[in-house]
């Protein structure tokens, strides 16, 4: 069977068929949600297609990383790769796999013998510098390249190339014909008569390009909408030639508009790269901090703005800078804490209006709303400040359970480091407690950092409140106490007393109604730069347990020795 009999009517098919060369961006996750609400809210299905025929720039582990993306924004495929998602049931699979287009070969290598068989294709053998001083020609005419047919090589021009080594090409013969760029999210477009050019199909590694592989397995996956993001807007006059020598159906098209940053750049990557060379040069900074990057990838990166850090790179130096990277793709916005269903929520609204002021909505409501006449055409700017706000309404609706489950999902991965530090009630303890004043799941951990630290090292920040705290320079009048006293006084009471909320506060409070007027918080304040080496903390009795008592007594004694050589 050379195409699919059925005819592309309603439910629909939508896809998202993403190339695995790095990690799903925010635009890529609301082409996918787009694609997934359209075809879900009309009782269609949703598949998911891996496009990795770019050996060179596709990896499994990139393949593996999408699907944990798409799966944690809650956004599931009908059919496409087997994924075990982490509730234990198993997404993907299907009738019309595999789902991998290096797995399908066969198929495309026989559509493209079709158009051979039909004079629609032929091989071309020009090595690069042939195409390179075509392409000079044109450049010296004036004219935009477009490769056409150079006429049938001969037998012994075959031998000859063949005997240099050279292997050829397949290009589509386009028809010189004006195109209609169908498009109904930016209307349909005409593109005069021969713009197309007898582009490559089938590439001297034997796979087939984006454009065919792409308008093939639409066909075989029996795609009836496809919407895919603007970049492909003309691409899409290549794929319609081609559905046409084919003999194929013709799904519907809609192209989305970019996502951009509030000052009108593009989203990328790159930006993550922009603040930490900009840190570098403000630091300073000749060489890589310890334990970031190596002196190589440092230099090479500061040698030329097109170098990227790796990922966990740029981690590091971004913690060793203390400056925090831009969220670009949907794992960075994992990582700070965002919540999945803030961040469709926000991606939907960055792209669709579902109108009357409508802002706050699930993805049970986009796919019940959404539909192509509210997609915007222009491009969306992403408000990160509203996105966070949007982010903390959510935390603070959140009830207390829950919020603890999902802080304790958010740490398995990213802050497991506090899962071997505190036990099961320490750390409901430190949520609930940071709980009011999180604006994202990572905060309770990132602000809590003086936890992680030895009771050893745990620095103690000289600046102008901790000083004022423990009464440092500070001229007292007779028989007062500073806050340093109080420290040196709580050492021994704490000691004594049983490593309870109720009476540590009680045993604090017998003690400030003697020595501090009744005033707490002379003798609270102390003992939390004690405990977390700076003025703010959870609640003083939270931070005290959650410290432990040894801990709190050490880390009591080198406060005490540290301001003692501060005066
Ligand atoms: N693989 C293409 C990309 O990642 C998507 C192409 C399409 O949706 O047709 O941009």
């Amino acid at each position: 069977m050379d195409s699919n009999s059925e005819p592309l009517i309603s439910p629909p098919v939508t896809r998202f068929a993403p190339s695995p060369s790095g990690h799903l961006h925010v635009g890529g996750a609301r082409t996918a949600l787009f694609c997934w609400a359209f075809a879900k809210g009309r009782g269609g299905k949703f598949v998911i297609r891996i496009e990795d025929t770019d050996q060179k720039r596709s990896s499994d582990a990139a393949s593996v990383g999408f699907l944990k993306d798409l799966e944690w924004l809650g956004i599931r495929w009908d059919e496409g790769p087997v994924y075990n998602a982490p509730d234990g049931s198993a997404v993907g699979g299907g009738p019309h796999g595999p789902y991998f287009q290096s797995e399908r070969l066969d198929l495309y290598n026989h559509h493209i013998q079709r158009l051979l068989d039909a004079g629609s294709a032929y091989e071309a053998w020009d090595s690069a510098e042939e195409l390179e001083a075509f392409r000079k020609d044109s450049l010296a005419r004036k004219e935009a390249f477009r490769y056409r047919f150079r006429g049938e090589p001969t037998a012994e021009e075959r031998a000859k190339f063949a005997a240099e080594g050279r292997i050829p090409v397949v290009r589509f013969r386009s028809a010189l014909v004006a195109v209609t760029i169908p498009d109904e999210v930016l209307g349909h477009t005409v593109l005069p008569a021969g713009e197309v050019d007898d582009f490559v199909i089938r590439k001297k590694d034997g796979f087939p390009t984006y454009h065919f592989a792409v308008v093939v397995d639409d066909e075989f996956m029996c795609v009836t909408h496809v919407f895919r993001a603007q970049e492909h807007f003309t691409n899409t006059a290549k794929h319609v030639l081609l559905q046409d020598a084919l003999g194929f159906r013709r799904p519907i098209y809609g192209h989305l508009s970019i996502i951009k940053n509030p000052d009108d750049s593009k989203m990328s990557k790159r930006d993550k790269d922009k603040v930490l060379r900009k840190a570098v040069k403000e630091q300073g900074l000749s060489a890589p901090p310890a334990n970031t990057v190596t002196h190589e990838e440092w230099s090479s990166w500061l040698a030329s703005d097109n170098v990227q850090l790796s990922l966990d790179g740029a981690i590091a130096l971004a913690t060793a800078l203390q400056v925090v990277l831009p969220e670009i793709n949907v794992d960075d916005f994992r990582r700070s804490g965002y919540l999945p269903e803030v961040i469709c929520n926000f991606l939907a609204l960055n792209g669709w209006s579902p109108g009357h002021d409508i802002e706050k909505f699930d993805n049970a409501f986009l796919k019940e709303r959404f539909g192509l006449d509210r997609v915007l055409k222009t491009p969306a700017k992403f408000d990160r400040v509203k996105l966070l706000a949007f982010n903390t309404d959510a935390m603070n609706a959140m009830a207390h359970d829950d919020f603890v489950t999902r802080c304790r999902a958010h740490a398995v991965i990213f802050r497991p480091e506090f899962l071997a530090r505190l036990n099961a009630e320490q750390f409901k303890l430190l949520m609930l407690a940071t709980k009011e004043r999180s604006k994202t799941l990572d905060e309770p951990f990132k602000s809590n950092a003086f936890l992680l630290e030895s009771d050893e090292s745990l620095p103690f920040k000289d600046d102008k409140s901790v000083r004022k705290a423990l009464g440092i320079g500070a001229t007292l009048e007779a028989g007062a106490k500073s806050g340093l006293d109080h420290l040196r006084a709580m050492h021994s009471i704490l000691a004594a007393c049983a490593w309870e909320h109720d009476a540590l506060e009680h045993a604090a409070m017998e003690y400030a109604n003697v020595h501090a007027g009744g005033k707490i918080g002379s003798v609270a304040q102390p003992l939390r730069i004690a405990a977390s080496g700076a003025t703010v903390s959870p609640p003083i009795w939270d931070t005290l347990l959650l410290v432990g008592k040894a801990g709190t007594l050490r880390r009591l004694e080198r406060c005490i020795e540290w301001a003692e050589a501060l005066r």
